[in-house]
């Protein structure tokens, strides 16, 4: 299911690591070699977080019980899922990242490009495979393009990160619309009837200056989806901005050539490679029978376990099967649950897992009577935690807690709000569809400007002493070539996030339709939204609230970014071999 790195890279990352530790690297050099193999430095010095590349989040049971004991044996004891798909461990050490490596590899995980200025993971609808509403089974298009770019040299010697998405329907989860290439599904009508491939984004991202993505070639066929990505990263590599890290995204190239000549560039690019580069047909895949005996559900009398299964439980199309989500709060699970889920399935042949864009886990295949089975057992074992599904839905980075770059506690104060959970607005059927995400910085690795409601982590000061805020934006949505990103609405101080976000869902639930999809909440709560922070704009001065100059989770510590570190996002571009 997942490529493999070459043994050769493996030995040479091994060997820059040994020579660190003896003392014959710099932190540079050592930086330089561990971040395009996705090891980053923690906000502690010496401690790392390691980055495991999944291809469209999709994983074994048996990988996923490999991850929970590499996460036990080498990290923290727990694991994060992204809203990228990938799996990161925490809380390793220059001597527990090679063994970490090592044990990942024998089950086909590994972490190279999972950092720096490469083609990072690249990601998938995790229901392309499973229901009637996508288009095409995007899947088989992952791993071969993952496979090809992963062996390739280009892809470790860009300008900066590129980043490729494939959505299977216009609904975008993955978020083609804000990626660098987003390939969306669609039919082409011609005389003959019909045909399927893509459509081709280019130049979406998040962070500074953030852009949605626009068309660059309305169709192509499957068997150009390599030739397609090939072209668009040699442009990038030529024409990208490399001395500049905060001009080298390919949105910026885009935007500084204009799209008309951007796309010159990249259709000559194209017929010039076109002869040289051999891309394995990718065989268009149905949708595969799952194993096992289709079943329905059996009769639920438990109300609990009712109001899981109308949220988590998602119908497939082939009869007695069922795709499960199982809500994991932040992200964050333990290894001993991970590890337990992971034996579960594969004791109940159900070998595969994936990685949601919400951070959550997706058990595919699920015959209809294991349904109450698998409820019990994830009850059980603490997995399952009852949560509205705006409130499951919700994405967090791993914010100043742990990351270098990080300004604000983002999960912290996530936990805050999950303390919020059985007030009586989430129970408004429409506000399932309100997705609320939080950055602990303008990095955005939580994506908040695409959801409808997104926070981003920011430091605001009063009387000469600083204290933890967020920006607040309403109104995006991915939705490929149609995309819009929220719009900035202000600022509030990150003690105030709880009351603003209380007052502001008890209005809009009070006046929104049960039937509300996202545009009408988009409208409906815009002004109302407004009103709210109007209200709580201001943090008060620090004499009456000196608790408002601390982050949630850190009481003890006055809020300061001066122990923010150096991105290293962008290392090692040159200085990987391939
Ligand atoms: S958004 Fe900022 S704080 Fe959050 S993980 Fe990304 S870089 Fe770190």
């Amino acid at each position: 299911m997942n490529d493999i790195l070459p043994a050769a890279d493996r030995l040479r990352f091994e060997e820059e690591a040994r020579l660190y530790q003896e003392g014959a690297r710099t932190e540079e050099e050592f930086r330089n070699a561990r971040v395009p193999m996705g090891i980053y430095e923690q906000r502690e010095h010496g401690v790392y977080m390691m980055r495991i590349r999944i291809p469209g989040g999709r994983m074994t049971a048996f990988q996923l019980m490999a991850v929970a004991n590499a996460a036990d044996l080498y990290g923290n004891g727990a694991l994060h899922f992204t809203t990228r798909q990938d799996v990161q461990l925490h809380g390793l050490t220059v001597k527990s990242i090679v063994p970490a490596l090592r044990a990942l590899l024998k089950v086909g995980l590994h972490t190279r490009g999972g950092g720096g200025n490469t083609v990072r993971n690249i990601t998938a609808c995790t229901m392309c495979d499973l229901t009637g509403y996508a288009i095409l089974n995007v899947y088989p298009f992952v791993r071969s393009l993952t496979q090809k770019l992963l062996l390739e040299p280009e892809s470790y010697r860009l300008p900066r990160k590129l980043k490729i998405a494939f959505s299977a329907c216009a609904r975008d989860c993955p978020e083609g619309g804000f990626s660098d290439i987003g390939f969306m599904a669609r039919w082409r009508d011609h005389r003959f009837g019909e045909t399927l491939g893509f459509q081709v984004l280019v130049g979406g991202g998040l962070g500074a200056r953030s852009a949605a993505a626009v068309e660059l070639e309305p169709f192509v066929s499957p068997d150009e989806v390599y030739l397609v990505a090939a072209a668009i990263r040699s442009v990038y590599q030529q024409r990208g901005n490399s001395g500049d890290k905060n001009n080298s995204r390919l949105r910026f190239l885009v935007q500084s050539l204009g799209l008309d000549s951007f796309k010159r560039m990249y259709l000559a690019e194209k017929e010039s490679l076109r002869d040289f580069l051999a891309w394995p047909i990718v065989p268009l895949e149905g949708r595969p029978q799952p194993v096992g005996d289709p079943s329905d559900i059996p009769a639920i009398r438990d109300p609990e376990m009712n109001t899981w299964a109308s949220e988590c439980v998602h119908e497939q199309t082939i009869a007695g099967f069922f795709a499960v989500t199982s809500p994991v709060s932040m992200g964050d699970i333990t290894s001993a649950s991970a590890g337990a889920l992971a034996e579960w399935l594969w004791n109940s042949d159900l070998n595969e897992v994936r990685l949601t864009q919400q951070q959550n886990l997706l058990i595919p295949n699920v015959p209809g009577k294991r349904i109450p089975i698998l409820y019990d057992f994830q009850k059980t074992a603490g997995i399952v935690r009852p949560a509205p599904p705006a409130l499951s839905g919700m994405c967090v980075c791993a914010g100043a807690g742990t990351c270098q770059l990080g300004i604000c506690r983002s999960k912290d104060v996530a936990a805050e709000i999950y303390k919020m959970k059985d007030n009586a607005y989430w129970r408004h059927p429409a506000l399932r569809f309100l997705s609320i995400r939080f950055s602990g910085c303008m990095n955005q690795c939580a994506r908040s400007t695409t959801a409808v409601l997104g926070f981003v982590g920011a430091a605001r000061s009063l009387d000469g002493r600083s204290y933890p805020a967020y920006q607040v934006f309403w109104g995006g949505q991915s939705r490929g070539a149609h995309s819009s990103l929220a719009a900035p609405v202000g600022t509030v101080p990150a003690r105030w996030i709880t009351p603003l976000l209380d007052g502001f869902l008890d209005r809009l639930a009070a006046v929104l339709p049960r039937d509300a999809d996202v545009a009408r909440i988009i409208r409906t709560g815009r002004p109302i939204l407004h009103a709210c922070l109007a209200e709580f704009q201001q943090a008060p001065g620090y004499d009456t609230a000196p608790l408002f100059y601390r982050d949630w989770g850190a009481d003890d510590q006055p809020f300061t970014t001066e122990d923010r570190g150096k991105g290293e996002c962008s290392a090692g571009e040159t200085s990987i071999a391939c």
